[in-house]
């Protein structure tokens, strides 16, 4: 029974892209319980194990508490002088360009906002990159490309009303748990509804599967080439809607039949069975109703956006967009990755969505914020994204990094490289709410920052829903929330007028005035479908109550937008959407004699990012005690290694050592290893030192699926 002097709040979950509400029961000063909150769309009271496992990774241990400043601890006067200080000093000596920021997925809307606005507005260098780089950049470009605009067309409830689903590079059961535990349910209602799922690894969501294809790692584009192809050698393409509402099919079928003309091409390039991959192709064909949700399985490699568009093309050339049940669907890792992209949080986009080529976009941006008068004022092109920016600082190009709750000595590829150049850095500012990270070593200045629980705020999820994250408990110590630590050293280098917030509600109303700033054709030009101007002056208490919501929300669409392109009309110039000519390329990280297995690597069931508040849940650690590698049988027979002995994989960079877990759920020539221990956890089972820098060129985002390793025995 609920105490007399307990409470409840209805906030969001920190972990994945689901976006799960969340009702916590707060009771003599502490979180007692959570539940699923019952009304919140994303998943309706259910909450996955790391969900209801929440009030369990609270506390003060190990959380910072107090400012630091090269190594000394300090008062947050003195804090955010010296941060205030020696970018000043760095920019003055260096100009604009030396100053730089890493955010995170992890950060609430309103802390992203500010931060855009500071260092491309304020201090104007275009580096400002986030660790959504790493998960879905490839997805963002894909978008863009076919769309117009990085905008997800469907939502979860389409996952239900769907005929077939397809899960390509996802193992929704392990790292989407609620919209697997949706699927599951809507599939057992509808035994009408097929499942396919298209992995190299049998993982727990094939489970649900009708048909898997463990495909050759990296040839996804092979295969969905191939769907177009044979789609139209069978009059299958809907050719009423590429005619109405698409453009370039022509390029993209010539491009599909060079590359994957038969079946017996594609069966033998994506190494799997051809009745199999026939069996799917008739299924996605004869299907109107069809949703191919991916996730970093597809984005994670060098040619991850083309992966993206030639599943995209696919539905466009059947029609299967823009209807209930239908659609391409990229399911985001973080809570928040989709927040950071609305706001310009990517090192190529500017603002609310806008890029520095969107037409009149710096003007437009430069005069919302009273930036047109600072000299220089907004930078005029993109910045260093994630790989990069880190090259940057190597170089010594880039000389101030502020990192904000994310931890890139252990999340970016070749992590030793990382560390170097971070060793070199003359100012590095870190963010940060655990005591303990691989980073902090490294930073000059250290900023205790709040944490779930204890900051309000708002995400956006893979729905493109906004929700409510609430705060219920006061931060621990002397820790402030990130958009408070911004602005107050936005203030000190001498913009206090534009960064003077009282509360987030006020950066949040100057968020969707932005979002809708000149937002009309009536000037010509094409209309920004990123617009939430609908929830201009929502004022605190409306604010403190907003209703879960997905956008576009404007004047003409109030209770917001549940699935986009229902009207056939897009985001591009011309309205229509693009189809591309792909490509398909294979891994760039080649296999060899000396490193000759395919490395994939991944999260598993229990734990979040570096474990910094799962595995302070024993229950959460009881899944997974100890980093691992998952062989195949015969590629451990070859090796020497055998069930649950020691081994050391080794790439050219660095090596991973741990226990060998031997799995005919892998394919032959394939090691999966988890992406979630640090140093801090245990020494030399980082998955990031094997895989190297290589990334998409046109979406940054590293190759992080497809490194090349050697296995031996311990
Ligand atoms: Fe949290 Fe994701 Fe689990 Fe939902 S599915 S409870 S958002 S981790």
């Amino acid at each position: 029974m609920q105490q007399a002097n307990a409470y409840q709040t209805k906030t969001t979950c920190p972990y994945c892209g689901v976006g799960c509400g969340v009702t916590a029961t707060v009771e003599a000063g502490s979180l007692s319980a959570v539940e699923g909150d019952r009304e919140h769309p994303a998943n309706y009271g259910r909450l996955c194990v790391k969900g209801s496992a929440l009030h369990e990774t609270l506390g003060e241990q190990g959380r910072l508490t107090r400012p630091r400043v090269d190594g000394v601890e300090a008062s947050w006067e003195d804090a955010l002088t010296a941060t205030a200080g020696r970018l000043n000093a760095l920019r003055q000596e260096h100009g604009n360009h030396c100053v730089a920021a890493y955010l995170s997925g992890q950060l609430l809307t309103e802390d992203y906002y500010v931060a855009n606005k500071l260092f491309k507005g304020f201090l104007g260098t275009p580096h400002l990159d986030t660790n959504s780089r790493l998960c879905m950049a490839s997805a963002v470009a894909g978008y863009k490309r076919a769309f117009g605009a990085d905008a997800v067309p469907c939502n979860y409830e389409d996952l239900e009303e769907a005929e077939l689903v397809v899960l390509v590079g996802s193992n929704l059961a392990w790292n989407h748990p609620v919209l697997y535990q949706r699927l599951k349910v809507a599939k057992e209602h509808n035994p009408l509804m097929r499942v396919v799922v298209i992995d190299p690894r049998v993982t727990d969501s094939c489970e649900i599967a009708d048909l898997y294809l463990g495909i050759e790692p990296g040839s996804d584009a092979y295969l969905f080439n191939g769907l177009l192809a044979w789609m139209a050698q069978r009059n299958k393409l809907d050719t009423r809607y590429l005619e109405r509402h698409t453009e370039g099919v022509d390029e993209a079928l010539v491009a599909a039949r060079q590359s994957a003309g038969s079946i017996a091409e594609v069966a033998a390039a994506c190494d799997i069975d051809p009745e199999r991959l026939e069996t799917f192709y008739y299924w996605f064909a004869s299907q109107l109703h069809v949703v191919t949700l991916y996730s970093q399985g597809v984005n994670q490699s060098s040619s991850g956006t083309d992966k993206c568009n030639a599943i995209i093309n696919c539905h466009l050339a059947g029609g299967k967009i823009g209807l209930p049940g239908a659609g391409p669907f990229s399911i985001t890792g973080q809570p928040n990755a989709m927040g950071g992209r609305e706001v310009g949080g990517l090192a190529n986009q500017l603002a609310a969505h806008m890029d520095y080529h969107t037409p009149g976009a710096l003007d437009l941006v430069s005069r919302f914020w009273a930036t047109d008068s600072l000299t220089p004022c907004l930078p005029d092109g993109p910045g260093y994204k994630a790989v990069e920016l880190f090259e940057a600082i190597e170089r010594g190009e880039v000389k101030a990094l502020w990192v904000m709750a994310t931890n890139p000595a252990i999340s970016l590829p070749d992590a030793a490289r990382v560390r170097a150049a971070l060793e070199k850095c003359p100012l590095v500012i870190v963010s940060e709410c655990a005591a303990h990270t691989d980073l902090l070593p490294y930073a000059d200045i250290v900023l205790p920052a709040s944490g779930w629980s204890e900051k309000d705020g708002t995400v956006t999820n893979s729905e493109r829903r906004i929700s409510r994250q609430r705060g219920m408990l006061p931060p621990p110590g002397e820790a402030r929330h990130d958009w408070w630590i911004i602005c107050e050293v936005a203030k000190r280098l001498g913009f206090a007028e534009a960064f003077d917030y009282s509360h987030p509600w006020e950066i949040f109303d100057e968020h969707a005035r932005l979002s809708g700033f000149e937002n009309s054709t009536a000037s010509g030009g094409t209309k920004r479908l990123f617009d939430i101007s609908g929830l201009i002056g929502l004022g605190r208490e409306d604010y403190d109550a907003l209703a879960p919501i997905q956008w576009p929300v404007t004047v003409a669409t109030p209770h917001g937008s549940a699935r986009l392109f229902e009207d056939g009309q897009f985001a591009t110039a011309n309205g229509r959407a693009k189809l591309l000519a792909i490509d398909p390329r294979g891994p760039e990280q080649a296999l060899s004699e000396t490193y000759p297995l395919r490395l994939n690597t991944g999260r598993i069931r229990d734990q979040w990012h570096t474990m910094t508040r799962t595995a302070r849940s024993p229950r959460l650690m009881n899944h997974r005690t100890e980093p691992f590698m998952d062989v195949h049988p015969d590629d451990a027979l070859e090796a020497g290694v055998s069930d649950q002995a020691l081994a050391v994989l080794t790439a050219a960079k660095g090596e991973f050592r741990a226990r060998v877990r031997v799995s005919n759920a892998q394919r032959r020539g394939d090691v999966f290893v988890p992406i979630h221990w640090t140093d801090c956890f245990t020494r030399q089972a980082r998955s990031s030192a094997l895989i190297d820098s290589i990334t998409d060129p046109l979406s940054g985002q590293p190759e992080a699926k497809h490194g090349a390793v050697a296995l031996a025995p311990f």
